[in-house]
Parts: structure tokens; C-alpha cells; sequence
């Protein structure tokens, strides 16, 4: 068992697990793709991650271990809705730091909608960056990196990501071709743009741990 591991610790329902991005936050990282989300923004990009029942349900401790591996500063926690699984995401969370890699999380709720859970606070014990809110396809983003829609905010909880500026940075896409011929994407791209690349390399999407 990695240290700092629990032998009861919750699992967390993931759907993709990526190493070595830089897609997805600062600097190379691993993106965690949690699976289920209740909130169901309108015109969401990932739809199939809605449903709590997919995904593979993973130790956080086993992330933090191939985090570790791969070298990486951190982590990114996305989805689907990582709040919707706070229990396992807020072990993760505390696993990782504990190992000292640097933790963002992207939730569609308020940062006081988190808090207001009880387990809001030892998730944000634990996080770095926080980018809150829920994405709205009216009011989309065209100057930051990362979100969405402009109601979205990046909120620092700790100094560690302080000098990151998402309106001075691109947006880049992590596209790999994956042993089986699959294509993996990671980044910010439009639901528009991401039907643009699968049909440009006449790929399906897909969503699992690799
Ligand atoms: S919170 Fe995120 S994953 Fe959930 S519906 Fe909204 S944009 Fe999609």
C-alpha cells in the first residue's frame, strides 16, 4: 500500500486517467476525468460522463502512485463532476499533496456551494486551484484558457499556482494515438472542434483509464 494510504480509502468512479499532459493546467501533469456529474450544464462537452455508473472505480492512493511515476508536478481533477464524489475526491486530494504534487480542481459549482457540504472543507484543504462554476453556453469564453463560459472563475487557495494567468496563455490540445489506433484528447476544445478532430482522423472518442 503507497504510504499515506488508508486501507478502508473510499474508490473514486474514474473515467480517464492521463499522465505527462500539459493540457490541462501549469506545467506536466496528470488529468483525472472523474466519472458521473449531476449537474448536466447545457451543452456540456462531455455528456457521456453524466451517468454515475460508468468508469472504473480506482483507489485514489493507485493515482497518486502513477502520478508520482509518470513525474508529474499534479494533478487536475475534472469530469464530470469531481464534487459529486467528494469523499474520494477529497482523499485524493489529500494524498497527493501529501506526496507534494499540486492539486486543480474544475467543479461546476460555487466555491460556496462546495463549502457548504460537510466534506467541503478538507477537499479545500487540499486544493490548490480551484475554477468554479457551472459552464453556460451563453455567455462563452474567448480570452482565458481552460473554461468555458465567463462566469467561470479561477479561484487560488494557495500560492503554489499564483502566477499562472490563464488570459496569458493558449489553450492547447494533447491528442495521442493510443496502441489500439484509438485517439486520446485531452484540452480545452469546443464540442464543435472536437467533432472536427475525430472525423479528421477518423477516430471515436473514447473514455477510460489508460
Ligand atoms: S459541471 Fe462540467 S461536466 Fe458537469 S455538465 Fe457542467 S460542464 Fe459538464
Amino acid at each position: 500500500m503507497p504510504a499515506g494510504a488508508s486501507s478502508s480509502e473510499p474508490s473514486l468512479r474514474v473515467a480517464r486517467v492521463t499522465h505527462r499532459t500539459t493540457a490541462e493546467g501549469p506545467g506536466q501533469r496528470t488529468a483525472v476525468w472523474v466519472q458521473g456529474c449531476a449537474i448536466r450544464c447545457r451543452g456540456c462537452i462531455n455528456p457521456h460522463l453524466f451517468s454515475p455508473h460508468g468508469g472504473t472505480l480506482t483507489e485514489p492512493s493507485a493515482i497518486v502512485e502513477s502520478a508520482r511515476e509518470a513525474g508529474d508536478e499534479g494533478i487536475t481533477l475534472l469530469g464530470g463532476e469531481p464534487v459529486d464524489q467528494i469523499d474520494a475526491v477529497g482523499e485524493l486530494a489529500r494524498l497527493a499533496h501529501d506526496a507534494g504534487l499540486g492539486v486543480i480542481c474544475f467543479t461546476g459549482y460555487t466555491i460556496d456551494q462546495v463549502l457548504a457540504r460537510p466534506e467541503g472543507d478538507a477537499l479545500l484543504g487540499h486544493v490548490d486551484l480551484l475554477v468554479d462554476g457551472p459552464y453556460i453556453d451563453a455567455i462563452p469564453e474567448q480570452e482565458r484558457a481552460l473554461v468555458g463560459s465567463r462566469n467561470q472563475r479561477f479561484i487560488h487557495l494557495t500560492g503554489r499556482y499564483s502566477d499562472y494567468d490563464p488570459a496569458a496563455v493558449p489553450d492547447r490540445v494533447d491528442v495521442r494515438i493510443l496502441p489500439t489506433g484509438e485517439v486520446s484528447i485531452a484540452g480545452f476544445l469546443t464540442a464543435d472542434g472536437v467533432g472536427k478532430l475525430a472525423s479528421a482522423v477518423h477516430a471515436r472518442r473514447i473514455f477510460k483509464a489508460d
